[in-house]
């Protein structure tokens, strides 16, 4: 699988790492120009073109940018929706606040994005898998090599049709711990979309990945903590050693994982609908010794990723310090119950299909 934008995966409709060419970007891109002076300007939808930077500019020294990334899909009446957009809108702003960048109003932006969305609809054809990838960027347009707050940010947003990632159906992915390589910590700024978090995962993804295995998987701490998955939240369905009691975990928010719109999401769907059905849901802190232990007892149900490229990535097997720690699928399986079940029930909710306060007609 080649690694993509956020972990979306290749298919004949999509894309590639970089957004370099506009060949997989729509016609059009949205920009607001913000001065400390004067404030937000008036935002305007031009065709797709090229940035002007002096050499100087202090996004590319100090790297101030912030990113969001969610989808618009189309229903099958053609109305262009987003999910959820208010929870892009927050992470942004917290994202934004962090480096020292300016906030936008989260309805006016959703209003730009919705206009935006609705005017590349031609590149959303409206069946199951396919919607247009909207990549809302903040960047410190400020001429100086001082260290310090830009007084100058641009907003843009564009965009970039993508396929199903799973286009013949679910393929189970294969997992590496990282044992050599952090990529958050306690107060700092994981939690947070900054083009300064994704960089330096690279190489361990790469390391991961010239050993055959898909993603890489971030651990902290000498206790080995299981945070996330290279883009993607992680969720893990075990039975309890002593009662048996199925509990779906995913780690907390404690500010050293991103606050992903899926992980949320799950957890909200998994409270309404599989609580009932005697599940525990929870928000803790999991080790890695934790998840080996529940898959020698053959307690371990599932594992899978969450993001917003695939909704869910289910994984087969996680190479820990030389274990090869079993997921729960059987040879022939390519997903656990839950990671489809929730796919269904998210997707239901992203194209239209079941109304809810989760979608956003453009
Ligand atoms: N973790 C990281 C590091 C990510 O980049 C993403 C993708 N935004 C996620 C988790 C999943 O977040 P979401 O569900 O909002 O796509």
């Amino acid at each position: 699988m080649r690694e993509s934008f956020e972990g979306t995966r290749n298919t004949p409709f999509a894309h590639t790492t970089d957004m370099a060419s506009s060949e997989m970007t729509t016609d059009h891109m949205l920009t607001v120009e913000w001065t400390k002076t004067d404030g937000w300007l008036a935002p305007s939808i031009t065709p797709y073109q090229n940035l002007s930077l002096d050499p100087a500019t202090s996004v590319l020294h100090y790297a101030f940018t912030a990113f969001e990334g969610m989808k618009a899909y189309k229903d099958k009446h053609g109305q262009v929706r987003l999910f959820r957009p208010d929870k892009n809108m927050e992470r942004f702003n917290k994202s934004c606040a962090r480096i020292a960048l300016p906030t936008f109003s989260p309805t006016a932006f959703i209003e730009l994005i919705s206009r935006f969305a609705a005017l590349e609809e031609r590149f959303i054809p409206d069946k199951r898998g396919y919607s247009l990838y909207l990549r809302p960027t903040m960047i410190g347009t400020q001429k100086t090599l001082g260290v310090g707050p830009p007084g100058s940010a641009l907003l843009y947003l564009i965009a970039s049709p993508v396929g199903p990632y799973y286009p013949t159906g679910f393929k189970a992915i294969s997992l590496e711990a990282t044992d050599y390589a952090v990529r958050a910590w306690p107060g700092g700024v994981g939690d947070k979309k900054l083009g300064a978090n994704y960089a330096p995962c690279i190489v361990p993804q790469q390391e991961a990945a010239s050993r055959g295995f898909q993603q890489n998987l971030w651990l902290f701490g000498p206790e080995e903590y299981v945070t996330e998955v290279g883009t993607m939240n992680l969720f893990v369905a075990i039975k309890d050693k002593e009662t048996g009691q199925k509990e779906l975990i995913t780690a907390p928010l404690d500010g050293t994982i991103l606050e992903g719109v899926t992980r949320d999401s799950i957890l909200a769907l998994a409270r309404e609908r599989l609580a009932p059905e005697g599940w525990r849901i929870s928000e803790r802190k999991m080790t890695m010794g934790e998840l080996h232990e529940a898959s020698l007892d053959g307690r371990m149900m599932e594992v899978f990723g969450s993001g917003t490229a695939a909704i869910v990535a289910p994984v087969r097997k996680i190479s820990w310090k030389g274990n090869m720690v079993d997921c729960g699928l059987s040879e022939h399986e390519e997903s656990g119950e839950i990671a489809l079940r929730m796919k269904g029930w998210i997707e239901a909710r992203q194209y239209g299909d079941e109304e809810s306060e989760w979608s956003h007609v453009c």
